[in-house]
């Protein structure tokens, strides 16, 4: 075992990359005196339309808010169900309840962790509205399949982005291959404005509408109530929410899309060594990307069988711990939790694949953040743990 790991400062999980322009953006905006929403966030949807080759984009406070907003502009609501992957974020399950539709889970593909398409079609019922899949990791789901199963039963499909800034697929960019992309800021994401979300609407009347519930149903945001050339009142429409962004945090936004490029390169770089010198361990490495796709490497999950490994997920995250590595579980089952169990009766195995791969899986840390140093400590501490059992094991077979 390596004593030299405990002078090591721990390394966490999913740290932003932030810089120096993101710091003097931020002070610029205190020192502007207009620290709500303003000319920054306007500037940072612009940028982000462009990234994503659309018209336009809509900020608001967080991916949650973003799938909410898609699925009230898309009009679901009592009585519909919405079908999504167990593999998820409990976001994505609160904002179908949010709605007040009804949360239908469908497995997920074993190889690639994203929504079965074949799953989902057993699922499909005359009260199906919509389905949110989500591009797990940053690896695009089977697009394709699902749009077609959307058109095909009058479905609106709304992508979780969430994981996918940069994922492509077939040559379409994630967040405008469905009716919606939602799209999440949060720090361990690959661009961070601290707290923040956009959404991405194909239609234009969907955007005005999310828009507008952003915004507290008013149809005159604040900034161009309050300036010179803006009318002095409000009209409200809807009640909607108080979901909008700020410039303090679109100050972030704007520098970090100016960089995610660039943190992407070196995103792929890590993840790609993971896969190369983890080769060979008794765990299970994430599927390459597919031809034909971009993938945001976004997180790189390993599955650890505790009867392969020596020990399970919990014990191997402890011993990670211990060796001053943080991870993290993305994600346990839906169907495990104990909330959606007693409202909808949901079983873990009624959903096998994402059971299974759920009580195995385990994110190394992945950050453009991190130095080669990190990286190699990340790897040695991977092998240090795996080997730990085995000798033990065979220490006492030879007893
Ligand atoms: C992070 C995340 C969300 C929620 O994003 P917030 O911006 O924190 O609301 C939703 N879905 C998935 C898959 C996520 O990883």
């Amino acid at each position: 075992m390596d004593d030299c790991e405990i002078d090591e400062p721990f390394l966490v999980f999913g740290q932003p990359c932030l810089g120096e322009e993101e710091i003097a953006e931020v002070v610029a905006c205190l020192r502007s005196g207009w620290i709500g929403r303003g000319p920054r966030v306007t500037r940072f949807e612009r940028d982000f339309a462009a990234y994503k080759g659309v018209d336009e984009a809509v900020s608001v406070q967080s991916c949650s808010a973003a799938l909410l907003l898609a699925l009230q502009a898309a009009g679901v609501g009592p009585g519909d169900e919405v079908i999504t992957t167990p593999l998820t974020y409990c976001a994505t399950i609160n904002a179908i309840i949010h709605a007040g539709a009804q949360p239908v889970l469908a497995d997920v593909d074993p190889a690639t962790m994203n929504l079965s398409p074949a799953r989902v079609a057993e699922r499909i019922t005359a009260n199906t509205r919509a389905i949110i899949p989500v591009h797990f990791a940053g690896r695009p789901c089977e697009m394709d399949l699902l749009r077609g199963q959307a058109e095909r039963h009058g479905l609106t499909l709304i992508e979780d982005c969430a994981h996918a800034i940069e994922t492509e697929y077939q040559g379409r960019k994630a967040g405008t291959i469905g009716d919606f992309g939602c799209f999440s800021f949060y720090p361990t994401k690959n661009v961070t404005t601290g707290e923040g979300g956009m959404v991405l609407a194909r239609d234009a009347k969907h955007r005005e509408t999310i828009r507008i519930l952003s915004t507290q149903g008013m149809t005159l945001d604040a900034w161009k109530r309050f300036s010179a050339d803006g009318v002095p009142h409000y009209a409200v429409v809807a009640a909607g929410f108080k979901y909008n962004m700020t410039d303090m945090e679109a100050a972030l936004g704007i520098h970090q899309l100016a960089r995610v490029e660039a943190n992407w390169l070196r995103r792929r770089e890590i993840w790609l060594h993971y896969r190369d010198a983890l080769t060979g361990l008794p765990v299970t490495l994430p599927a390459m990307a597919a031809p034909g796709t971009r993938h945001a490497y976004h997180l790189f999950p390993i599955l650890v069988d505790p009867r392969v490994a020596g020990l399970d997920r919990d014990g191997f995250l402890l011993r990670l711990r211990e060796l001053r590595i943080g991870s993290a579980v993305h994600y346990r089952s839906a169907a495990e939790q104990p909330y959606y169990q007693s409202v909808f009766g949901w079983q873990p195995e009624d959903v096998p694949e994402a059971m299974r791969i759920g009580r195995q899986t385990l994110s190394l840390p992945l950050s453009p953040a991190l130095s080669d140093h990190d990286v190699e400590r990340v790897v040695r501490a991977v092998r240090t743990v795996l080997d730990t059992p085995r000798q033990t094991a065979a220490l006492r077979a030879s007893l």
